[in-house]
């Protein structure tokens, strides 16, 4: 048994498989200098390819249906393109190495794809550059992370980034480890959401989870065990055992109200980042959606979501939430959230960078779809917006004006649409300090207390080696958001919070105590706060 620690960052125990997630490493094979040779790489790389494909098709007919499963279809027939195929044989005859002509052949056809005025070609460019990119690996020995096509596991990595692990199959993963991160990164998020127990930084060699059989995570004490002996097994149990029924008795509190001894009613809703959360936010009997960080739909893909795409996306979620309100946020890409088809800048600070409302205040083109967006889907549920990192009242009457001008040209289009109120994000402390301000153009506020403690205490949030500094009890934190929930009262307008401060239980009266009256939460959460709620003399 090899045992070790992390930062524990959702309670619970695991135990199963180990599945080591380790990125492709592409190293360019030396160019043989012989075209024959190297047209006989290619050749091999093209079979490989076309064998992956076919059981990538298969199984995305098998989980999300033959119509969408034409995406992969698609790659599949552009393999046999003789266009592309000749344009590879003559870069490769002029001298290119095998892996380097499928890239840039696939590059120029991508680019010529995308300057066509037909939408549905210009959609292949993406396509195409996927297939060359797959080809490229191929040849450069990256064959991909493949993860076991069936059975449960823990995951282990060094880090994930949010575009890779939107790509896992979340109901099969046991539990996160990764060696970096922090307790407000995006794995961890995305941990609570799951409800699955996991350790950032932690000190668990890569090779000793991949050679363990069985490997034990212990959410409560942030311990770690590859093989655990049988003594330690049973413990492990035990616990487990005691934990699903903690969780069973948190049932009683299902379907009630949550409302505190004193009358304070709460709106305990979940924070999600899909269609598919809002399923799992309706089964953890959450009231409502807090925040849909939106910047899910952009990660992972190769180029924007299209106003339609998106307006299905949100009509889902309005539809699956019912009358319940959901509160959606615009992009909020930059910083920790990359997306490389956007063309944005590598940036020296990115935090404080071009991120959030600032970029959708700089690129209408990107902006004005998602209010469209949004409006489109307003007529099917109760949505809300919510606009991420803004520091000045002139942002929001800008984004506002956005608002109205495309609920204006949607009615002149003939398209219903209902009354969406318009909140504010406050995670920057130039917003906590000018609430007052705010209030009086805002519908709500929430306050993003991940981002609100970064800017506040000048700690970045995804540095593990600052955690002690970063401190969400800092009094410096407690002062600006009782400022905030003051604020909102005096304007006569709701806050609420959907930073992960919201969900600790440590916290959670004393807030209710300051005046929020809404908690956004990882679905998970949402029982035994009701729990705390229902308890609360307050
Ligand atoms: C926050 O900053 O507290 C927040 C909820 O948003 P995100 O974690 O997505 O930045
Ligand atoms: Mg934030």
């Amino acid at each position: 048994m090899t045992t070790g620690f992390g930062l524990p960052v959702f309670h619970g125990v695991a135990i199963g498989p180990a599945v080591v997630y380790r990125k492709a490493q592409r190293i360019l094979p030396v160019p043989s200098g012989d075209p024959a040779v190297e047209q006989a790489k290619f050749d091999a790389a093209l079979e490989t390819a076309r064998e992956q494909l076919t059981a990538l098709f298969e199984k995305a007919k098998k989980d999300i249906g033959e119509e969408h499963a034409a995406i992969v279809e698609v790659q599949l027939l552009m393999l046999d393109d003789l266009d592309y195929l000749d344009g590879v044989a003559m870069a490769i005859e002029g001298g290119a190495a095998a892996a380097i002509a499928a890239l840039d052949t696939g590059e120029e056809f991508a680019q010529v794809f995308a300057a066509m005025d037909d939408e549905y070609m210009k959609a292949r460019s993406a396509d195409i550059r996927d297939m060359s990119h797959r080809l490229y690996d191929i040849l450069c020995g990256a064959g991909g992370f493949q993860l076991p096509s069936e059975g449960s596991f823990l995951l282990v990595a060094e880090d994930l980034a949010p575009s890779e692990t939107i790509q896992l199959p979340r109901e099969r993963i046991l539990a996160f480890l990764t060696r970096q991160g922090s307790s407000s990164s995006h794995t961890a998020i995305l941990a609570r959401t799951l409800n699955i127990p996991s350790l950032v930084q932690s000190d668990i060699p890569l090779e000793v989870a991949e050679d363990c059989k069985i490997l034990a995570v212990d959410g409560f004490t942030g311990t770690w065990y590859a093989d655990p002996d049988e003594e330690t097994l049973a413990v492990l149990r035990k616990k487990q055992a005691e934990a699903a029924a903690a969780r069973n008795a948190l049932e009683a509190y299902r379907g009630k109200e949550s409302i505190t001894k004193g009358g304070r009613k709460i709106l305990l809703a979940a924070n999600i980042g899909s269609p598919e959360d809002a399923v799992d936010a309706i089964k953890a009997d959450a009231e409502g959606v807090g925040l849909m960080r939106s910047e899910f739909l952009y990660l992972g893909r190769d180029s924007l979501p299209t106003e339609d795409e998106l307006f299905e996306a949100y009509k889902k979620v309005a539809e699956i939430m019912g009358h319940r309100p959901v509160v959606i946020r615009t992009l909020d890409i930059g910083a920790d959230k990359q997306v490389s088809y956007m063309g944005l800048e590598k940036e020296e600070n990115p935090a404080l960078g071009l991120r959030g409302l600032r970029i959708c205040l700089t690129r209408e083109e990107i902006f004005r779809p998602q209010l469209r967006a949004i409006y489109r889907a307003s007529a099917y549920g109760h949505l809300n917006v919510m606009f991420p990192m803004v520091a000045s009242v002139w942002e929001l009457k800008a984004a506002k004006a956005l608002c109205a001008n495309v609920r204006a040209e949607l009615e002149a289009e003939g398209v219903p649409t209902r009354d969406v109120p318009i909140g504010v994000m406050v995670e920057t402390p130039a917003a906590a300090v000018l609430a007052h301000e705010l209030a009086k153009e805002a519908d709500f506020f929430s306050v993003g207390t991940n981002d609100l403690t970064q800017y506040t205490l000048a700690v970045d949030r995804q540095n593990a080696k600052l955690g002690e500094f970063y401190d969400p009890y800092h009094p410096a934190l407690l002062a600006l958001m009782a400022h905030i929930a003051k604020a909102a009262n005096e304007a006569g307008i709701w806050a609420g919070i959907c930073g992960e401060l919201g969900a600790d239980p440590k916290m959670q009266e004393k807030f209710i105590e300051m005046g929020y009256t809404e908690l956004s939460m990882a679905a998970g959460r949402i029982l035994e706060t009701r729990k705390l709620v229902c308890e609360s003399e307050l």
